[in-house]
């Protein structure tokens, strides 16, 4: 089995995470499993985060039921989710 890949099979791809602000910070604050001062410093850093649309849609997509993504707590994607216009459920209601 070969397991060289040598340097030339490399490709150096870069994605919105790049720019996530949250990489200079604890990953903690984004997966408190209460309400607290951590959770609301995790969503100020969201607020001045250039990716947040991004990471947002990456949470939604993936279904990601846990951690703050996209500047909202799980729950707030959740309600979000609930709340959001879907014509192809619509039509079968
Ligand atoms: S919006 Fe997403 S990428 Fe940006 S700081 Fe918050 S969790 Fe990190």
């Amino acid at each position: 089995m070969k397991t060289d890949i040598g340097i030339s099979n490399v490709t150096c791809v870069q994605t919105w995470m790049d720019d996530a602000q949250c990489v200079h910070y604890d990953p903690e604050l984004w997966f408190s499993p209460i309400h607290t001062t951590r959770i609301t410093l995790a969503l100020a850093v969201c607020g001045e985060c250039v990716v947040r649309a991004e990471c947002l849609t990456y949470a939604r997509t993936n279904d990601l039921r846990y951690g703050i993504f996209g500047g909202l707590t799980a729950q707030q994607r959740h309600q979000l989710t609930k709340h959001t216009y879907n014509p192809a459920k619509r039509e079968t209601e």
